[in-house]
């Protein structure tokens, strides 16, 4: 049995045989073929059994998503057979006397580009298309068309590090947990694990070669260990460890329906994050009194082009009327460092966590930033939603938000469209700047949602995706304590609520000191509401000893 260890970002245990995630990218490792013919032969049947690939997709994607979302299959279909790209590939192959994969590559490349500087929007979004359906392709090509993320069969995913839209796209039923060697637990990726509720590692010092496919592992989410090949005696002990783990669910699972209350009377919101739709589930399983915070920018990564308005539409209004009445706020669109979307075509910023990233790009991309706020005003009509907007530093950025909301609800009402009038509109407040200018902004906004992830990383200074500055990140740092207390008073002063919905809202050794401060509302992974409830249910706050000096 070899083991491997990294850093835990999601408990559980999972036993189950690996299978290692590729990349979008393949690497092409053979690039010169002296049989040009037997090459192109080569790329037809690779190109062809992508094709098929697509058609399977497609069918599964109809029905479970309809007939709009699966449209895009189809269309990479007639993509992979355009007789353009199909001349480019062969072209290649037999005058440069390379490989398949790398004709492919290159032809790849050379429509990218070309799509991208078209001026036509719809053509633009062929950009991402192309590269899509090409490296699909070259996969076949790399790997003898076996493919073992193809697999039918739940596996432990190990990969060298997964970006937020690649592991969006995972079937959930088919993870049973996440090994990393790259990456950091304070990624959205990590986040993403959590949300999902899958046991996760990063770091982990993993051999990523094709010889660990398919064999037997453990994951110990919670020590974050991987052990390969264990022995019958091992597999035994962690079962038992599962089943351990089960029974602590099923005990936390009679919290269901019982307040979030201290033993002294002190009550505390709890409401849960998600990504999409498919998490709404987990939302009413785990008895969250709603979403505090709905990611909105997943909904992006799903897709190969902006999503439309109707699109967003319907999401945000499956939201609002699956949860009957309960709140559902949702953050326009947050995207900026690790969370990229290829299609929006942004520029490489030599320092892109303090770039164009959330509002700033909703606020330069106004067509952009509309329809997302039309979409939310219109399901607004269907249930109890909330808005609220990502990396606010100024006032003057909520007045020109409100400008703009109040554009939007004049065209929706010069179009006879039903909105709701009382939706609440929040900012986050995940820099330092917005923290300072608490009192200012909590005049101007109904709420304040805390994002610690950010918080903490532009307080500390501290990049929250590199691990080599880990030592040096303490998510205890009395600097983020104390703007978390600033930002309650200020909020409290104003008769506005404040809560927290960065991951910091989950660590438990913290809950007391969040009660004592006045904290109104947490809101976290799906999975750790009972936790909390727990938590919550036995503190008593008129008898605490705080170690910080707030
Ligand atoms: C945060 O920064 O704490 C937050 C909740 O936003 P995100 O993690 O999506 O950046
Ligand atoms: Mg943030």
């Amino acid at each position: 049995m070899d083991k491997y260890s990294g850093k835990s970002v999601f408990g559980g245990i999972a036993i189950g045989k690996i299978r290692i995630f590729q990349k979008g990218r393949q690497e092409i490792k053979n690039i010169k073929a002296d049989n040009p013919k037997a090459e192109i032969s080569r790329f037809n049947e690779a190109k062809t059994k992508a094709i098929e690939g697509l058609q399977e997709l497609y069918e599964k994607a109809l029905k479970e998503a309809g007939e709009q979302s699966a449209a895009i299959l189809q269309i990479h279909q007639i993509m992979l057979n355009d007789i353009d790209y199909t001349n480019s590939v062969e072209g290649i192959i037999t005058n440069q006397n390379v490989t398949a994969e790398f004709a492919v590559a290159i032809t790849r490349d050379y429509f990218y580009e070309m799509f991208s500087s078209m001026e036509d929007e719809y053509m633009k979004a062929r950009a991402a298309d192309v590269k899509d359906i090409s490296e699909r392709v070259i996969r076949i090509l790399c790997n003898d068309n076996s493919r073992p993320t193809d697999s039918k069969v739940p596996s432990i995913i190990i990969a060298d590090d997964l970006a937020p839209s690649e592991t969006v796209q995972l079937d959930k039923d088919l993870v049973l947990a996440f090994v990393t060697v790259h990456g950091s637990p304070n990624s959205h990726t990590a986040i993403l694990a959590r949300t999902m509720g899958i046991p996760a590692i990063t770091n982990v010092d993993i051999p990523l070669n094709w010889s660990i496919n398919g064999r037997m592992a453990v994951v110990d989410g919670y020590n974050g260990v991987i052990y390969v090949d264990p022995d019958s005696e091992f597999v035994k002990e962690m079962q038992f460890l599962q089943e351990k783990e089960l029974y602590k669910r099923k005990l936390l699972l009679e919290l269901k329906g019982k307040d979030n209350v201290t033993l002294d009377g002190k009550k505390m919101t709890l409401y849960a994050n998600i990504g999409n739709t498919k998490d709404l589930a987990s939302v009413t399983e785990n008895d969250a009194s709603g979403v505090g915070l709905f990611r909105s920018e997943f909904i992006y990564f799903e897709k190969n082009s902006l999503p439309s308005e109707e699109e967003q539409f319907q999401i945000y209004k499956t939201a609002a009327e699956s949860l009957k009445g309960k709140r559902v706020v949702i953050r326009t669109l947050d995207i900026g460092t690790d969370k990229q979307a290829d299609y929006l075509n942004l520029e490489e910023e030599e320092n892109p966590a303090m770039g164009l990233r959330a509002i700033r790009i909703s606020l330069t991309n106004l067509e952009l930033f509309k329809t997302q706020l039309r979409a939310i005003y219109r399901a607004s009509a269907y249930g109890n939603i909330a808005v609220m907007y990502p990396f606010i530093t100024s006032v003057e950025e909520v007045s020109e938000i409100k400008d703009i909301t109040e554009e939007v609800k004049k065209e929706l009402d010069f179009k006879g469209i039903d909105y709701s009038h009382d939706i609440e509109e929040g900012i986050m407040i995940e820099t330092p700047a917005a923290a300072l200018i608490s009192d200012k902004l909590a005049k101007v906004v109904d709420f304040f949602s805390i994002g610690t992830n950010d918080l903490s990383s532009y307080a500390m200074a501290i990049d929250r995706q590199n691990t080599k500055t880990d030592r040096f990140y303490n998510p205890h740092h009395l600097a983020v304590l104390r703007m978390i207390k600033m930002v309650v008073d200020n909020a409290h002063k104003n008769g506005i609520h404040a809560g927290i919905c960065g991951e910091l809202g989950s660590d438990l050794s913290l809950t007391e000191t969040f009660l004592k401060i006045g904290v109104d509302e947490l809101s976290v992974s799906p999975s750790m509401i009972l936790p909390l409830r727990d938590k919550i249910r036995k503190t008593d706050t008129s008898n605490l000893n705080l170690e910080y000096d707030l």
